[in-house]
């Protein structure tokens, strides 16, 4: 019995669904032990009801004014110092831009070990990640000592919300000192209204799609779903597109229930971000396109006629 401590990461002042993912990951992690969760910045005894009902016993929190926005410095400090508070044997967090930042910084401040981009938690407990750009599967075991686990959105599932369920909440004054960073403004790019990283639904451009113009049939198909938009680097190098759009190994890893790919052709390093997608639709004119072997339905045809007739099918739902 282990007791574990999940970091809640709020963006937006909503808690983030992998805040939830990692939660459930943690009771398995935590074999019967206890389960607790730590969020910081303002307004995070807010969250805590939340957390509770997904199986957080305590919450501790902590507003303190440089944790309004995450810096490297001053978030390493206050995980540190929740650690040394809760003294957990595990550490579970979303392997966001944060969590990817925070996890190995504190993880070795402290001596604990890592195991990032979790996809899956079995009993034992025995954590799956993909290796080799996601060609393969790894399954690891940590036997000694404390450990920090990172867990990828949309891998893990949620249970649902209990609501006679109640976690404590338990403020901690936390010192953080010495900041050599500060935030002085947040300019904040996205492509649309769904976060990428965890959207359900992603309609994603390529090269294929030939102009900044040539996405909005993506964006106007998007809207109809509720899907965010992404790209390849192909798309983005051409400047057809933001950077913070770019799927696959230098970009982001997602894992939606479903990945539109218009006018991509399918390299191995944009496959490493998308092809734990639950269902992949590919949209190409050319049927040698590596991307249809991956694919779990495939349309040979032009993106430019292909998406907005699949928009106006969809408006019709
Ligand atoms: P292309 O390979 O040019 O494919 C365009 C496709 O569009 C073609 O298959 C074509 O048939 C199709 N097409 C053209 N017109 C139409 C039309 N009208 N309708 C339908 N289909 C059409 N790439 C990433 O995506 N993400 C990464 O994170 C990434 N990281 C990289 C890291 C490194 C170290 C390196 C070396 C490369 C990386 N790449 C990455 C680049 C990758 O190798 C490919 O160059 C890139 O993914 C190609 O983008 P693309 O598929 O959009 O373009």
């Amino acid at each position: 019995m282990k007791k574990v401590l999940v970091l809640a990461e709020v963006r937006d002042g909503q808690l983030r669904n992998v805040s939830l993912e990692a939660l459930a990951a943690a009771q398995i992690i935590a074999e019967g032990g206890e389960v607790v969760a730590g969020v910081f910045g303002a307004g995070a005894a807010a969250h805590a009801a939340i957390l509770g009902q997904h199986g957080a016993a305590s919450v501790y929190t902590a507003e303190h004014e440089a944790l309004a926005q995450y810096t490297p410095d001053a978030y390493a400090q206050a995980v540190t110092q929740l650690i040394e508070f809760v003294s957990p044997d595990a550490v579970v967090l979303g392997h966001t831009a944060i969590g990817r930042d925070v996890a190995p910084r504190v993880a070795a401040r402290l001596g604990f070990g890592l195991v990032s981009d979790v996809t899956g938690v079995e009993a034992g407990p025995v954590f799956v990640r993909p290796i080799y750009a996601g060609k393969a599967f790894q399954k690891r075991k940590f036997n000694d000592g404390k450990v920090f686990i990172t867990i990828r959105p949309n891998n893990i599932a949620v249970g649902e919300a209990d609501a006679s369920k109640t976690a404590s909440v338990v403020p901690v004054d936390l010192e953080i000192k010495d900041l050599r960073t500060i935030v002085k403004e947040v300019v904040s790019k996205t492509s649309g209204k769904v976060d990428l990283s965890e959207a359900k639904v992603i309609i994603s451009g390529g090269r294929g799609v030939k102009s900044a113009e040539g996405f909005q049939p993506l964006y106007e198909l998007a809207e109809v779903l509720g899907a965010a938009v992404g790209a390849s680097r192909g798309a983005c190098d051409a400047d057809y597109c933001d950077y913070s759009m770019q799927i696959g190994q230098t970009g982001k890893v997602v894992t939606p229930d479903l990945y539109i790919a218009c006018g991509i052709s399918g390299a191995i390093q944009h496959l490493a971000g998308m092809s734990s997608s639950k269902i992949i639709v590919a949209i190409n004119k050319d049927p040698e396109a590596p991307i249809f072997q991956i694919a779990d339905y495939g349309i040979v045809g032009d993106l430019f006629e292909v998406v907005p007739l699949l928009t106006a099918e969809f408006k019709k739902v």
